[in-house]
């Protein structure tokens, strides 16, 4: 069983009448990407803002590393790297100096700094910005410069608080390529985002907030498995007799069935290869199929299911 990285137990935030944080209780473990995934306004920063000490609580734990986090527990902090979710640079340096800057916190050896900063500004894919300002990149080169400072001094554990908001596909494609990177180089990752598509690409396991509650946890799969419905076929069908939609009914895992406008609709909850299972059926009757579909349900379907509203707004 690998070791316990983060422990929150019991977390309250209050702001004033207003409860950021409700009891909310989490566990990471060592060599984990964790997502917290949840709405504006659901938490998250206040989460990473509690767990790093940087706000006070009003009730509960956090342990580090097995350690009590405390605004003085220098020994953990040294083995964390913070990408926040407000940019943090300065203006006055370039690339180069800011990654320096913000690694030399962390390491005093020059030759040593040097190397770090050197692989980070390769990580992240800066090389041709060294001497650039931050106000001469864009948003994405902007945003791969502030997790390069968070991650040259190769920390334990690295918090990304919404890394990809405002940034173009290629950046973004190229950050979540390279959290996994560092995940694969041993660190463990706590993720934060409301783009469900992001953390079910790269979360090993997922935290769903809302309301500054944890409404549910699992892996992607284990998520998914919540709702009930799990597969919807579709199969394009002009005739369907009754004795097959009875046959198609009576399939393991099939909860509902439909068949208008020359499509037949199944419904699944659970259970695997049940888009086999209809085709055979159709098959054996010797029945002309049309145009074939299948959904999966997604984080969003998880989240309207226990919340009763979408996870984000369509044009988000
Ligand atoms: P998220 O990061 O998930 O978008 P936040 O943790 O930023 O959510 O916010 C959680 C809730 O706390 C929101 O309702 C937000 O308006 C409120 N909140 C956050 N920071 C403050 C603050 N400094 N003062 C008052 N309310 C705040
Ligand atoms: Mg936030």
């Amino acid at each position: 069983m690998a070791e316990n990285i983060v422990k929150i137990k019991s977390l309250v935030k209050r702001y004033g009448e207003l409860i950021a944080l409700d009891h909310l209780d989490l566990e990471i473990k060592q060599g984990e990407v964790f997502g917290l995934l949840g709405p504006n306004g659901s938490g998250k920063t206040t989460t990473i803002n509690c767990l790093l000490s940087l706000l006070a609580y009003d009730k509960g734990s956090i342990q580090i590393f097995g350690k009590e986090m405390s605004p003085t527990a220098y020994d953990i902090k040294k083995d964390i790297g913070v990408i926040m979710q407000n940019v943090a640079v300065f203006d006055e340096l370039n690339v180069f100096e800011n990654i320096d800057y913000f690694c030399g916190l962390y390491i005093t050896d020059k030759a040593e700094r040097k190397k770090c900063v050197e692989e980070a500004i390769q990580f992240v894919g800066l090389e041709d910005f060294r001497k650039y300002r931050p106000k001469k990149l864009s948003g994405g080169l902007l945003r791969r410069l502030n997790i390069a400072c968070g991650i040259a001094h190769k920390p334990k554990l690295i918090i990304l608080d919404e890394p990809t908001v405002a940034v173009d596909p290629q950046s973004r494609n190229k950050i979540l390529e390279g959290i996994e990177e560092l995940n694969r180089n041993g660190a463990t990752i706590i993720y934060t985002s409301h783009y469900m598509e992001e953390v079910e690409q790269i979360c090993t396991r997922i935290a769903i907030m809302d309301k500054g509650r944890k409404i549910a946890e699992g892996t992607k799969e284990e998520l998914k498995a919540m709702t009930k419905n799990t597969e919807t076929i579709k199969v394009g069908l002009h005739e369907l007799p009754d004795e097959v939609m009875k046959e198609i009914s009576a399939l393991p895992h099939v909860y509902s069935t439909d068949h208008t406008d020359s499509t037949l609709t199944v419904a699944c909850s659970g259970g695997r290869h049940n888009l086999i299972r209809v085709l055979e059926v159709l098959q054996k009757h010797e029945l002309h199929i049309g145009k074939v579909t299948t959904e999966q349900p997604t984080l969003n379907d998880v989240f309207l299911e226990i919340t009763g509203k979408a996870l984000r707004d369509k044009e988000d």
